[in-house]
């Protein structure tokens, strides 16, 4: 017990870097996970409260409740997620409430157009860092962006951000400008490279579109990824293709928007689809028997 959270420290849930566990516990009879991160972690837990604080009102970004500091530790208690997008994509027998490949990429932009929306740049979007949470009473999961210890959010009136303070990211999922000498002033679009690499992953069912690990950073780099696995000729990866391709432009500007991502025809239903062949064709077809 510590304050108002409690935990069973055999059950952890995961962990992350510098000595960071996520533990299953309880807060206020709640079910909730319980991030523990080491004490001179300070600075790391004022941020990702500050940030979640200003962004959880949305569906799709993880839900905080409290913190409580301990002699050793601090706790954070977060929504229970039941699995990331790593496993997801890698386990094959998991429970998918439903969540689509195509829904998981949609509710993942959602997010992080509502990030961006507030000047918030995560930084560190990686299927580790994706978490599926429910089901609700409909039996159907939700997604959401965790991890926000990497975050940072923009000065009013500025676009990009400094990197004084250090390279922030996780290697093989980091935006080429970031690693780029002289040091450029890197910009939201850092996300929608990182969010590029992550609808691969999934769409794919779990390759990387600039390879195996080790070399997957330098062949951001060099910047040219490889999409071979959305040649096939698939309803989805046909019209996914050029949406990915965009989101990982080697130049941070020619890469689209959260808000451009989430309208694009690979989120559009079938029969907003069928609308637009009959607005652009003018035929009118006869959809009863579809
Ligand atoms: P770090 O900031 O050190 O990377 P994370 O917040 O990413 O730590 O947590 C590490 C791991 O713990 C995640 O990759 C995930 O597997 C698990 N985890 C984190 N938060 C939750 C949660 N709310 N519910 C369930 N599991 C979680
Ligand atoms: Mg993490």
């Amino acid at each position: 017990m510590v304050g108002k959270i409690s935990f069973n420290p055999k059950d952890v849930l995961g962990r992350g870097a510098g000595g960071t566990f996520v533990f299953r516990g309880q807060f206020e009879g709640r079910a909730v996970a319980v991030k523990r991160l080491l004490r001179e972690c300070f600075g790391l837990v004022r941020r990702e409260v500050q940030l979640l604080q200003e962004s959880d009102r949305h569906p799709n970004v993880l839900r905080y409740f409290c913190t409580e500091h301990g002699p050793q530790f601090h706790y954070i208690a977060l929504e229970l997620c039941q699995a990331s997008l790593q496993e997801y994509v890698e386990s094959p027998d998991l429970d998918r409430w439903g969540l689509e490949p195509t829904t998981v990429l949609q509710q993942m932009m959602s997010g992080l157009a509502h990030l961006h929306s507030l000047h918030i740049v995560h930084r560190d979007l990686k299927p580790a860092n994706i978490l599926m949470a429910g089901p609700d009473s409909q039996g159907q999961g939700r997604v959401v962006i965790s991890d926000f210890g990497l975050c940072k959010k923009l000065p009013v009136g500025r676009c990009s951000f400094s990197l004084h303070s250090g390279i922030p990211g996780t290697e093989g999922w980091m935006a080429p400008e970031l690693l780029q000498l002289p040091p450029d002033s890197p910009t939201s679009a850092v996300d929608i490279f990182s969010a590029g690499c992550v609808f691969y992953y999934v769409l794919s069912g779990g390759s990387h579109p600039f390879g195996e690990s080790l070399y997957r950073q330098a062949n951001i780099l060099s910047g040219d990824p490889c999409l071979a696995q959305l040649q096939e000729e698939t309803h989805d990866k046909v019209v996914a293709l050029d949406l990915v391709r965009a989101m990982l432009s080697l130049l941070p500007q020619d890469r689209p928007s959260a808000g451009w991502v989430l309208a694009h025809p690979l989120f559009w239903s079938r029969a907003k689809e069928l609308q637009f062949f009959q607005d652009v064709s003018g035929y009118s077809l006869d959809t009863t028997n579809l």
